[in-house]
């Protein structure tokens, strides 16, 4: 019988427990709480989900409503108890976090093949184990790690800044240009004039901010590890002086607009995030400022005035590896190949994705599966190919529609092409299980 040490009961643990259990391996799931705490869980129950209690949409034309949607084909354990705990949130899928985590825990505990060990697990060893060991890793197994991986492949703070959608930009505005010519023109600048420059730096001195639960700090202020350095927040440097930002991430020296070959009084720079170049991410732009204080600030960056949010930016304690350098294809660490990773700590953000890392390295053990069964046009396919694909700028990734390529056809209609990249999904993905199905019958 196949055996394995699973560390780390949240979701991406517990889903991944069962998968494996009801395949008939034998799984020794370790975890730390009670007797251990994190510094946002409360309970001593699996599954915990430590904020918010929604699932995000039920509705297929949005990308968790999709994720989700294909995570149920692919045959998830966690999402079907959760609709039992749903209580009524309008088109989200909002649950009782309180049942579901009992309901989670009981199912887990009364599993045949699986063995409980509440205990903290501080180091590694040779045993096949998946680490799924969440944003709130301990302390003393975030150390056997770092022996692992190397200091500077592990980050503790996750400094997001917003992505918008390329179809949103005013390409009149916008222009093609790396600094001095130097490389290919794959950033796209948006020139400020002196007059919007000074009011969009008035603006984030304006602001309102998050809230920001500052757990962080006290927890790992006296450990001696890399931190993330590029996490200031646009609106930190803002307040430092108002011309802080026009010498340093908005620095305009050799980005002259190419049609007049004048220099703006500041720019900033949008960087793709995916081959197909469907989504911009804003350089330089990460902060804590409230979502729709966001979305008016960054509307004042010149080109952006209709600009669609993928994702806000965000600043949170999150321990997470710089996968695509150390992450192997299946999931295991490249210089481990016992260890597999899972959930928020492989680089993926959100209860539902949390979930659906679990669910694929549970797979990717019992049936082998590998990326090319999961089709480039779904949102699990494209998160997947997200964590292992060489990315100098990694960053932890949600559902979004922007990890997927384009339609053939050009839709203006925004839900009409929601409609439709969710359709394809859902066909290429059952496709392909039913291609995959009838080549192992033969
Ligand atoms: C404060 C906070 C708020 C968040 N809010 C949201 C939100 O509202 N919506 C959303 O979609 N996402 C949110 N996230 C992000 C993320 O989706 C969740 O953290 C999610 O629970 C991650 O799932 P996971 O399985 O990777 O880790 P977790 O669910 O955190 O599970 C990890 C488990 O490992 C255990 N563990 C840790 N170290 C050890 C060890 N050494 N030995 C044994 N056990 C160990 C922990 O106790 C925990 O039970 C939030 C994250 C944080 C930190």
């Amino acid at each position: 019988m196949n055996r394995i040490k699973i560390i780390g009961a949240g979701l991406a643990g517990s889903e991944a427990a069962l998968q494996l259990a009801d395949n008939g391996w034998k799984v020794e799931l370790f975890e730390m709480r009670p007797q251990v705490q994190t510094p946002a869980h409360h309970t001593a129950n699996f599954a915990e989900l430590v904020c918010s209690n929604s699932l995000k949409s039920k509705l297929i034309t949005t990308a968790s409503g999709l994720l989700k949607a294909e995570m149920k084909i692919l045959g998830c354990k966690l999402l079907p108890i959760a609709e039992e705990c749903s209580v009524p949130a309008g088109n989200a899928l909002a649950i009782d976090r309180e049942l579901f985590g009992k309901k989670v825990t009981a199912f887990i505990e009364s599993h045949p093949n699986i063995s409980i060990h509440r205990e903290e697990v501080t180091e590694l060893n040779d045993e096949l184990t998946i680490v799924a060991t969440g944003p709130l890793t301990s302390k003393n197994l975030t150390k056997s790690l770092v022996e692992i991986i190397g200091n500077e492949q592990l980050y503790f703070f996750d400094a997001i800044a917003p992505i918008v959608s390329a179809e949103s930009l005013d390409h009149d505005i916008i222009y093609c240009k790396t600094r001095y010519d130097k490389g290919e023109a794959d950033y796209l600048n948006c020139p400020f004039s002196k007059d919007e420059y000074y009011k969009f730096v008035e603006a984030l001195n304006e602001a309102e901010k998050h809230e920001a639960k500052e757990f962080e700090s006290e927890f790992f202020s006296k450990i001696d590890f890399h931190f993330y350095e590029n996490c200031t927040p646009i609106e930190e440097l803002a307040r430092r002086g108002k011309d802080t930002l026009r010498y340093g991430v908005m620095r305009p020296v050799g980005l002259e607009a190419p049609k007049t070959d004048k220099r703006p009084y500041a720019v900033i720079q949008l960087r793709t995030e995916n081959k197909d170049k469907t989504a911009y991410n804003l350089v330089g732009c990460q902060t804590m400022l409230k979502y729709n204080k966001q979305k008016k600030i960054f509307r004042m960056v010149p080109g952006l005035q209709k600009a669609e949010f993928l994702r806000y930016g965000s600043i949170h304690r999150n321990t997470y590896l710089n996968a695509s350098h150390i992450l192997n294809e299946n999931l295991s660490l490249k210089n481990k190949l016992n260890i597999y990773i899972a959930g928020q700590l492989s680089g993926v953000e959100g209860y539902v994705e949390s979930i659906l890392s679990g669910l694929l390295v549970s797979n990717i053990l019992i049936k082998n599966l590998n990326s090319n069964l999961l089709p480039e046009t779904t949102i699990s396919g494209q998160l997947w190919r997200h964590l292992i694909t060489e990315n100098k700028n990694f960053q932890p990734m949600n559902a979004n529609f922007g990890l997927l390529p384009s339609l053939e056809e050009k839709i203006k209609d925004k839900r009409l092409k929601k409609e439709k990249l969710a359709e394809r999904a859902i066909r290429d993905l059952k496709k392909k299980i039913l291609n995959t199905e009838n080549t192992e019958k033969k």
